[in-house]
This record gives C-alpha cells, sequence and structure tokens, in this order.
C-alpha cells in the first residue's frame, strides 16, 4: 500500500509555512489528490485497455481505448480546473515544498495541451486517424505485386540489381503521396490549435509542453553536427565503396535505394561477421533475466505479467508499459533468436527497470514516471548497446565461434549505427521545424536540402515528390523524433559519469556492468528514484555534472572508429 501523499507532504512542509502561501500550498494538495483520484483509474482503465488491443489486436479493445482516452481528454481539457490550476502555476513561488510545486507544474503541462477549441481536437483526431490508416493500409507496389514492409527490406538488404532496388524504393515512398494533402491539413490544424494556445507553431508548442525550446535544441544539434560530420563521411566513404562494389556501380552512381533502409537511418550489412551468429541458439530471455538480476535490477515481476512471442492478432512491434505507477509494469515483444530481438529486450527492459516498479511508494502521483522521454529512452539505449560488445556477451557466457571477428564487426557496427542515426535524426529536426514554422514552403525541395547536408546523399535527378510523408513519424509521432537523439546523448553521458565513479582508470568502452550490484544501486539512487522530481536537464545535472551535451556520446563512436 502506498503511504498518504497528503500526510508525508504535511510533515515536510512543518515549519517552512511562513515562506509561502499556506493557502496556495492547501489549494495545491487539494487540485494534486483530486487530480489523481480523477485520473488515475482512467489512465489504469486506459493502460489495460492498451494492453489488450495490442495484445491480441481485437476491434472491441481498440474502440474501448478510443473511448477511455476521449474520457481523459476530456477531464483534462476541463475549463474551471485549469482556470483554478492557472491560478495556482502563477503562484508556485508561493508553494512551499519543491515536489508539490513541480506537480504542479508538470499538470499545467499536461492540462494546457486540451485547452484548444474543441471542434479543432475533434478534427485532428479525426484527420490523425485517417492518416494513420491510410499509412497502415499502404503497400509498395512493383510490376502490379504489393509488397510488404519486410519484403522491401529484404530487397534493400540483398539485391544486387539497381534496377530493382530503384524499382522497390520509389514504390515505398509512393505512400508519401497518397498522404501529402493530409498530412499539410493536419499540420495547419495543428498549428492552429497552438496558435490559440499563444504559441507560433505546433512545433512550439510541443516542444513547450515537454519542457524543451527550439533555440537550445538547434543549437545542441549544431555542435553534434560539427562533432559528427568528418567521421562520419568518413564511414560513409567505406560504406559506399562496399555498396558500389556490391552492385558493380561506379562511387558517382550510387543513389538512396543503394542503402539498406528506406531513409538510410541504419548501418547497412557490410560487415565481415555474421552479427546474429551467435545469438541463433540463445535463451535471451534467460541472459536478460541473469543480467538485470546480477546488477541488482530483476525483471522477473515484469516477465510474469509480459507477452512475449509472436501470434496472431498481435503488435509486431516491442513496448514497455506501466499500468498503474504501483510496479504492474509489462513488456510486449515478439522474440525471435537473433541480434536485433537480444537488443530490443535489453532496450524494453531498461524502460522497465525505469519505472514505478523501483520508485519510491511515497512519491506523489504525478511524479511517479520517468523524467522525460528522452531520459527513458536513454536508459533503454544505453542497456541496448551491449548486445553488440562481445565483453558484453563472453561475461553472460555466451559461446561465440570467430571471436575476433564478431568483436571487430560488433564493434565497427555499433559505431556506424551511432553516427548514421545522428545524421539522420538532424534531418527529422530541422524538417519538422521548416515544415510546422512554413508549411506551405516546397517541402519536396526542402527534405532533399537536408538529406544531402546531413546524411551525404544523393538527391535522384529530377526527383520531386513529397518523400517525407513516408515516414511513419512525421505524420503520427510529430515532434518526438530528437529525443531519440538527446537520448543516445544521454545514456552516453550516464555511462561515462557512472565509469567515472564506479570504475575508476576504465575506458567506457570496455565496462559492460555484468554481475556488479553497484550498478543498479546508481540507476536507482541517482535516476529511478526521482521520479519526475527534476526536468531532464536538472536530472542530468544531477547525474554528471554538466548539462545535456555531445562530448560523451563522441567519445563513444570516435574511440575505436577504424
Ligand atoms: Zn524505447
Amino acid at each position: 500500500m502506498r503511504r498518504c501523499f497528503y500526510s508525508v507532504i504535511g510533515l515536510l512542509l512543518w515549519g517552512s509555512l511562513t515562506m509561502g502561501s499556506e493557502e496556495t500550498t492547501n489549494n495545491a494538495k487539494n487540485f494534486i489528490l483530486n487530480h489523481e483520484s480523477r485520473i488515475k483509474p482512467l489512465e489504469i482503465e486506459a493502460g489495460l485497455a492498451w494492453w489488450e488491443a495490442n495484445t491480441t489486436g481485437k476491434a472491441e479493445a481498440f474502440a474501448r481505448k478510443e473511448v477511455i482516452q476521449n474520457k481523459i481528454d476530456a477531464a483534462l481539457g476541463d475549463k474551471a480546473r485549469f482556470s483554478a490550476l492557472k491560478d495556482l502555476f502563477s503562484k508556485k513561488n508561493q508553494i512551499d515544498d519543491s515536489e508539490l510545486r513541480r506537480c504542479v507544474e508538470l499538470l499545467y503541462l499536461q492540462y494546457l495541451e486540451k485547452q484548444a477549441d474543441p471542434e479543432i481536437l475533434k478534427q485532428i483526431v479525426i484527420l490523425s486517424n485517417r492518416l494513420e490508416k491510410n499509412f497502415n493500409g499502404f503497400r509498395a507496389k512493383v510490376s502490379k505485386k504489393e509488397m510488404t514492409e519486410n519484403e522491401v527490406r529484404e530487397i534493400l538488404k540483398n539485391s544486387t540489381d539497381s534496377i530493382r532496388r530503384k524499382a522497390v524504393w520509389e514504390a515505398s515512398k509512393a505512400v508519401g503521396t497518397v498522404l501529402e494533402n493530409d498530412l499539410r491539413q493536419l499540420v495547419k490544424l495543428r498549428n492552429q490549435s497552438a496558435k490559440s494556445l499563444g504559441f507560433t507553431s505546433y512545433h512550439a508548442l510541443q516542444l513547450h509542453l515537454n519542457e524543451q525550446d527550439g533555440e537550445s535544441l538547434i543549437s545542441l544539434f549544431d555542435e553534434l553536427d560539427k562533432l559528427t560530420r568528418t567521421p562520419f563521411m568518413k564511414i560513409k566513404l567505406k560504406i559506399d565503396a562496399e555498396l558500389a562494389k556490391k552492385c558493380s556501380i561506379a562511387l558517382e552512381d550510387l543513389r538512396p535505394w543503394h542503402y539498406h533502409d528506406p531513409f538510410f537511418q541504419e548501418s547497412p550489412a557490410i560487415f565481415a561477421a555474421d552479427l546474429d551468429e551467435p545469438f541463433r541458439k540463445l535463451d535471451i530471455l534467460s541472459l536478460c533475466k541473469r543480467f538485470y538480476q546480477g546488477i541488482g535490477l530483476p525483471v522477473d515481476k515484469v516477465l510474469a505479467k509480459s507477452d512475449l512471442l509472436e501470434k496472431p492478432g498481435k503488435s509486431p512491434h516491442a513496448f514497455c508499459t506501466d499500468i498503474d505507477r504501483e510496479g504492474d509494469v509489462r513488456v510486449l515483444a515478439n522474440i525471435t533468436p537473433n541480434e536485433y530481438w537480444t537488443s530490443t529486450m535489453l532496450h524494453e527492459l531498461g524502460h522497465a527497470v525505469y519505472s514505478s516498479l523501483n520508485m519510491p511508494k511515497d512519491l506523489a502521483y504525478p511524479l511517479r514516471g520517468e523524467a522525460h522521454i528522452l531520459t527513458t529512452e536513454g536508459i533503454a539505449m544505453l542497456f541496448e548497446r551491449f548486445s553488440r560488445k562481445s565483453s558484453f556477451l563472453k561475461a553472460m557466457g555466451v559461446k561465440l565461434d570467430n571471436s575476433q571477428q564478431f568483436q571487430e564487426a560488433a564493434s565497427r557496427s555499433l559505431k556506424y549505427r551511432l553516427l548514421i542515426f545522428s545524421r539522420w535524426c538532424q534531418v527529422m529536426l530541422r524538417f519538422e521545424k521548416t515544415m510546422y514554422e512554413n508549411p506551405d514552403a516546397d517541402l519536396n525541395a526542402i527534405w532533399w536540402e537536408l538529406v544531402e547536408k546531413y546524411q551525404g546523399l544523393k538527391k535522384p535527378e529530377g526527383r520531386n515528390s513529397p518523400d517525407y510523408a513516408s515516414k511513419i513519424h512525421i505524420v503520427s509521432a510529430p515532434v518526438y523524433y530528437h529525443n531519440y537523439m538527446m537520448g543516445e546523448l544521454f545514456a552516453s553521458q550516464v555511462h561515462q559519469a557512472l565509469c567515472n565513479e564506479l570504475f575508476p582508470g576504465k575506458s567506457p568502452e570496455s565496462v559492460v556492468y555484468c554481475d556488479d550490484l553497484r550498478v543498479g544501486k546508481f540507476f536507482q539512487e541517482k535516476i529511478f528514484s526521482k521520479g519526475r522530481k527534476l526536468s531532464w536537464n536538472d536530472l542530468t545535472r544531477s547525474i554528471t555534472g554538466k548539462p545535456l551535451n555531445s562530448e560523451a556520446f563522441a567519445a563513444d563512436f570516435q574511440e575505436s572508429t577504424p
């Protein structure tokens, strides 16, 4: 049972009330308790409906999920409550307790988003659903034959025929043309809702709601651009040489369809060793269980509630969800024995340990979660990286047949992945910002200017298509993508701080945590137990002594880039 938030706060405030206003503090306490009693049952119900919908694919579960989401939106959109909250927010400095003050700040942002004209919000929901449905229903068509996403990827990964590759790549981009008009209209509607709340664009609103701002974000990405440009161009030369050789073409004839995924967001598979080989006979679950147990963050409770194997109707992706903020934490996965699913399970269980499972029971409801999307993605990415470290696999007892060759290939592929992903994130952030600031601009041209500048790809001659609209995140996860990149920076920075404290003298690249209980204690004390008490950047500062920056990330990919 949780201790009563009210009485805990009461004790904390004893003796310090003269500093602020007792009335404001009490009003804040009451608002938060009332919020919890109204919203928490709905959020649990929504979490359970979401779980059922995604593990079974049942239409009635999806419908139930939508109904509950509408109830939550209506509760948060309530004008009278928002006005009381706004009043509290404007007087937040009179609230004596920092946790209580933080609750008010977070709730204010949560309610603010739902204050736009309900008619516009409704239109946004209708249009987003239509776009998502059209996106999901789209199949690339080549010579009248429809292809699944996996078939497209298979050809981009394996075909040596440039003409075939081009046809498949172009067919996969055709979804952009299907969605273009709806997307432009949706962008304008989103902007309209943001403007009604006093923001210049939807991009600016979303950043504000996530306690970020466009200017510092761009300067962080500029810094990252400078650090990554030369090492990226160096590895790209090597990748290009391999890809051109594979398709028997000249370097200058390489085009976007010669890379192994539709956006060049991943490293092409050009390495000497087969990275899946050690995982084919591996019990991935047992490895994950032993690893997390060994660092003092056991996941048995999570695995017992999880849904981990493929089955009909189930979502093919992977997620982690915290149902009740009381320790009911579950992972949805579709494990098959390969490197991808090993890293994905390490990733999802990273989210699982950074949850209410490892947070103090007396933390107030609004604070019982990760500090930010970027901090939980960062922790998950930090653990995910281990599947490409041979020292980790050896320490976990995985047999590596050709150890030296695997080690080199795994380490190179990890560094390539970080660099390639960082260049791709530059395109995503800068494109989205421009699209929301000026939806009537020549978006086709702007997309390719950014792709050429940051990813070094050559725009196909004469191409003038809405290729940006073939990326699902642009359509249905707006103003989100930059958080993945910031998560990578957070992962590197936290790992470096942990190494300095617990493994002085060792290079961060060599530290893999196995069977060291101090590691779990470090995460729990410095990150998990804090919940949402600190903003993402204050949390970063409190763990590492510095604001979020690219230094540690740069060290991670530079050290042994051959
Ligand atoms: Zn994640």
